[in-house]
């Protein structure tokens, strides 16, 4: 994933978009020019990816949640072998599932039921 390296910062939106092949070191220098920062790990060393899929800890969760409520968006490969940016209006039941890392079902119905 090393080629997956890029941290874009929109300072329109105020969001960044980073490769999931970094490490949290990377990202922090990488925003630092631009005097903002982002929900990520709190020892050297850790992946993107990883930490942020599994939920992530930071020492900024007290104040802003956890790495992963954070995302905004996911570029995603499909089985398919497709490549899609997964987003809360793109597709609800998808995003809400990369963020929880479950299985979802189709309909979106469904998955309130199982839930509530
Ligand atoms: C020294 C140390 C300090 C830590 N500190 C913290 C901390 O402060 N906060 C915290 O929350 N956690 C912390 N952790 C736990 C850490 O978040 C997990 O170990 C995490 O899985 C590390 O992710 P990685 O990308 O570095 O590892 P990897 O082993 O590369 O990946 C972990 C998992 O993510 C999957 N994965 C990796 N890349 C992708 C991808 N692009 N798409 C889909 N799946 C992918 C892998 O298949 C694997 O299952 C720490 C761990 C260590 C060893």
């Amino acid at each position: 994933m090393y080629r997956f390296s890029d941290v874009v910062y929109n300072a329109g939106s105020q969001t960044a978009d980073i490769g999931p092949g970094l490490i949290w070191d990377e990202v922090y220098a990488a925003l630092e020019p631009h005097g903002v920062n982002v929900v990520g790990g709190r020892v050297s060393g850790v992946g993107v990816a990883g930490l942020t899929l599994g939920g992530g800890y930071s020492w900024k969760t007290n104040q802003y949640g956890m790495a992963i409520d954070t995302v905004t968006a996911f570029e995603l490969v499909k089985p398919n072998g497709h490549v899609e940016t997964v987003t809360k209006d793109s597709d609800p039941s998808l995003f809400f599932g990369l963020k929880v890392r479950l299985v979802i079902r189709k309909s979106s119905e469904a998955l309130e039921d199982q839930f509530i």
